[in-house]
């Protein structure tokens, strides 16, 4: 059985009753058992076979019998969460998580819980407490594939799932896209309810999630968007019928490129597709400008996330105290329960960013860093949505490089660092629809680009990035099976 097909192949083959949803769920266990990109922190092989065992009657709706995994960040009823952190070690949630409960309603059958970087923080898919999830191109096991969602980026890029679910509060489902060959796509904020995911930063937080092609991502938005009443910034914007934008005429549309972003890509190859990409949607009478930035402001995205991100995380993260869930320690008073549990049970990267949000929020640094970083992102947010007046979506390639060795490291203060891999954060600080798809291939490694269009214009993202995904032609793409 081919497990590597799409959404919409697999549905075709469920409803002529040619694969059972059983079947099918053997056959991704059977695949996700033998990986070996560290991805998983727990395969829930009982729990999907008895689900899938119920599903009898095939539905018309694309996403019945279609497996799925998800990060290990959303709370899932039943199935142990631990935010891949050690102070959630044990913890068995009661409750699905919105999407969860959406996706499993329509029939699609949850087969695990992937891993993270802890508790969502980080882009190296190396410092969840089971170490270092791989990225499927490189066999090898040097490269990475990006995080913070990297357990659901390799299943995805592996073959064995047709999309699987993230979160994104910087770029943790768009980058590591471009560095596995996926669509990852992360609607506005507010579109898709976010009860149940593990907060990080709330103001920058959304449920994101990667396909393999555009279609399939647009399926998916249709089930996960719309209001919730269990969180209440979940948005009442009607939500539409995305699937009906792909594929439709696109000439007249207007795109810009930051030239700045642009210019601080170093890596010729990378530049030279994505230029070849801008000249085939020309070609099909799409306009493609560039457009300026203050260089200046886009340096300082890196700094403002940082300081505005730590500072939500420290707060959002006050409730793991070592009281409540995880593991409990023996202490004389709950200040010492508490400081033996967090010292325990956080990585260094995690106590190194509550350090950096407790210093931003004290009273005395409060103006100097976190309202100024406020101040900054709005800046920021202004000049894009004006961007956004002009153009239907902003183009730019995603990151500066394919997949980096583990071992890499970057010089932190170059336009490379400071812009080139940290742009994407300008989705998070708008609360933009911004998705990121394969443009093209050196050495064999995959390596992407992002459109964003204007809040709550999802449709318009289908439109353009179906486009794109047609002039490139990498659709469906897996690692070692590139269709
Ligand atoms: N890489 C970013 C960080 O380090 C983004 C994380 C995310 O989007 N969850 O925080």
């Amino acid at each position: 059985m081919d497990i590597s097909l799409n959404i919409k192949e697999l549905h075709e083959l469920l409803v002529k009753k040619e694969i059972t949803p059983l079947e099918l769920t053997k056959a991704v266990i059977e695949a996700c058992k033998k990986d070996t990109n560290n991805a998983f922190e727990y395969i829930a092989e009982k729990e999907a076979i008895e689900f899938a065992s119920n599903l009898k009657e095939p539905t018309d709706d694309l996403l019945w019998g279609i497996p799925f995994v998800c990060k290990d960040n959303f709370s899932s009823k039943d199935i142990p969460t631990t935010g891949s952190s050690n102070i959630l070690k044990g913890y068995v949630p009661i409750f699905d998580a919105t999407v969860i409960e959406k996706l499993k309603k329509k029939g699609a059958v949850l087969i695990g819980k992937t891993t993270l970087d802890e508790l969502a923080m980080g882009g190296s898919g190396m410092t969840g407490h089971l170490g270092r999830t791989y990225n499927p191109y490189d066999l090898t096991h040097e490269r990475k594939v990006g995080g913070s969602s990297c357990g659901s980026a390799a299943i995805c890029a592996a073959g064995y799932v047709p999309f699987s679910i993230g979160s994104d509060t910087g770029d943790s489902v768009r980058k590591p896209a471009s560095l596995a060959g996926l669509v990852g796509f992360k609607p506005s904020w507010g579109r898709i309810s976010r009860y149940g995911l593990f907060p990080f930063a709330t103001s920058l937080d959304h449920v994101a999630y990667f396909s393999r092609n555009v279609f399939d991502s647009a399926v998916i938005l249709e089930t996960l968007a719309g209001r919730d009443d269990k969180d209440s910034t979940s948005s009442n914007k009607e939500i539409d019928k995305y699937t009906a934008y792909c594929d439709t005429p696109i000439n007249g549309s207007k795109i810009a490129v930051i030239k700045e972003i642009y210019d601080s890509i170093s890596d010729k190859d990378i530049i030279k597709k994505f230029d070849d990409v801008c000249n085939a949607l020309k070609g099909k009478g799409i306009i493609v400008e560039f457009v300026h930035m203050d260089e200046k402001l886009l340096r300082a995205l890196f700094p403002v996330y940082f300081v505005i991100s730590c500072s939500e995380a420290t707060s959002n993260n006050s409730n793991l105290d070592g009281i409540k869930f995880g593991p409990r320690y023996e202490g004389d008073s709950y200040s010492d329960v508490m400081m033996k549990a967090r010292t325990n049970g956080f990585g260094e990267l995690i106590k190194r960013r509550f350090v950096v949000g407790s210093y931003s929020l004290l009273r005395e640094n409060q103006d100097e860093l976190f309202v100024r970083a406020q101040k900054i992102r709005h800046l920021v947010a202004d000049k894009v949505n004006m961007i956004l007046n002009d153009y239907d979506g902003i183009f730019v390639p995603a990151a500066p490089s394919v997949a980096p060795k583990f071992d890499d490291s970057s010089d932190q203060i170059s336009n490379e660092y400071l812009i080139a891999d940290n742009h994407l954060v300008i989705g998070n600080f708008a609360g933009l629809p911004s998705m990121t798809l394969p443009i093209g291939f050196k050495d064999n490694l995959p390596f992407g680009a992002n459109i964003m269009c204007k809040a709550y214009d999802e449709k318009e993202v289908f439109k353009l990035g179906s486009a794109i995904e047609s002039v490139t032609g990498l659709k469906d793409i897996y690692a070692g099976g590139k269709r």
